[in-house]
């Protein structure tokens, strides 16, 4: 089958609603949500060619009366809702990065096409792995099949490809072929679930914001190379764009562990593979996830160290923004599929409207001092009722050793 450019068709993708909901959000903002996710799915990203999804959010703040665009020196972006109400709240802010581990298309020498990758996928993943090449707008004018890769330290991994269709430019980069996104059940697969999934969250939470005029400022950042190190997350970082009081709420697809299941609730992380986050913004989130599961019956959240990999939020805390993080559990993490083949990675719809219906309710209550004056007023309350057994019992052991006891309990 050819397509475009006579190159073989790209896979195809199904982008459609499940039937059913866990009522997180209604079904109007379910099908906005939708949207959001397939205008970035359908974006080809990888570390430094974010191009795609840097347009749809561009866009998406450009439409929106009252929304407010900031971009720093690399084209990190900072869309601003600034809140129907003048308040001194600090800024509650939501982050997800917009690009994914992909290949930068090197040249043809000796008739051997070859290309370097960013991101980490092991090399042993890649070889029979169809790679699609686009320009830095974005239209596909290439396509090829990994002949071999081999990780060569600090080069990365460099890869020969073969079967090479079309004219692969140099200055484009290369994305596994595989479907933009595929609705099966409540499963979403694609290409590009992480990070994308969180920056869709992102739009759905300030679409809200809009629409329902929310009182409470809410920032979205949108980061670029985050694969290869939070490169754009730390150029951001030193940028100065951020308040210093910022709480900040990272977001990502992170791998599945025994104690955080794909399709059993969006999860609140409480730390990555580097560190552990904010305990008061963990707090925070936490409540606000607990007010979701009492008035929505049905609905879960998750909470777990999520060591499976790193995110910005470790960058964050390290630069002194406060930070902590909210995550979907994530399948072929980094497309590396069963029996070392490149996949879609995939997450649960249903993860995805909680995760949305988590960051709403942030949105509509985030007190940090009331939430750190909360957990001292529930050990209070269990200290009132203990207290008398601590004192009793205090005195007891404070009172001198009779000789020839020699610290026999009674
Ligand atoms: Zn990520």
């Amino acid at each position: 089958m050819t397509g475009r450019n006579d190159l073989p068709a790209a896979p195809r993708s199904r982008f459609a609603l499940p039937q059913t909901s866990i009522g997180g959000l209604p079904s109007k903002q379910r099908a906005r949500a939708l949207e959001f996710v397939r205008s970035l799915l359908e974006s080809p990203t990888a570390p430094y060619f974010e191009d795609g999804p840097v347009s749809v959010v561009r866009r998406f703040a450009r439409e929106r009366a009252g929304l407010s665009l900031a971009e720093d020196e690399h084209a990190n972006l900072i869309v601003r809702w600034p809140g129907s109400k003048r308040s001194r709240a600090p800024a509650l802010a939501f982050s997800a990065h917009l690009d994914h581990p992909g290949f930068h298309y090197s040249g043809v020498r000796g008739g051997v096409h070859t290309g370097r990758f960013h991101g980490g996928v092991p090399a042993r993943f890649m070889p029979g792995a169809r790679v699609r090449f686009h320009s830095s707008s974005g239209s596909a004018h290439a396509t090829a099949i990994v002949r071999a890769a081999e990780n060569r330290g600090r080069d990365g991994i460099v890869a020969e490809f073969r079967d090479v269709r079309g004219k692969p430019a140099r200055g484009s980069f290369g994305v596994f072929d595989l479907t933009d996104g595929v609705m099966r059940g409540t499963r979403l697969s694609s290409r590009v679930c992480d990070d994308l999934m969180g920056a869709a969250a992102i739009l759905a939470l300030l679409d809200h914001c809009v629409e329902t005029n929310c009182t409470r400022a809410v920032t979205g950042v949108f980061t670029r190379a985050e694969e290869t190190g939070f490169i754009g997350c730390v150029g951001l970082l030193e940028s100065g764009l951020l308040a210093a009081d910022t709480i900040m709420i990272g977001l990502e697809c992170s791998p599945r562990r025994a104690t955080a299941v794909v399709g059993e609730g969006p999860v609140v992380r409480v730390g990555d593979r580097q560190s552990v986050f904010d305990p008061m913004i963990t707090a925070g989130i936490e409540a606000a996830a607990r007010r979701v599961s009492t008035r929505v019956p049905g609905f879960g959240y998750q909470r777990a160290l999520m060591d499976g990999g790193s995110c910005e939020s470790t960058a964050y805390n390290a630069f002194g923004i406060q930070a902590g993080a909210m995550c979907l559990a994530l399948g072929n993490y980094h497309n590396c599929g069963p029996g070392e083949t490149i996949a879609p990675e995939f997450v649960d719809w249903n993860d995805f409207e909680g995760l949305v219906a988590i960051m709403i309710e942030c949105s509509e209550s985030f007190d940090a001092a009331q939430i750190t004056l909360n957990t001292r007023m529930r050990l209070k309350q269990i200290y009132d009722r203990e207290y008398k057994r601590l004192t009793v019992s205090g005195r007891r052991l404070k009172r001198p050793a009779k000789p020839g006891m020699r610290g026999v309990a009674r």
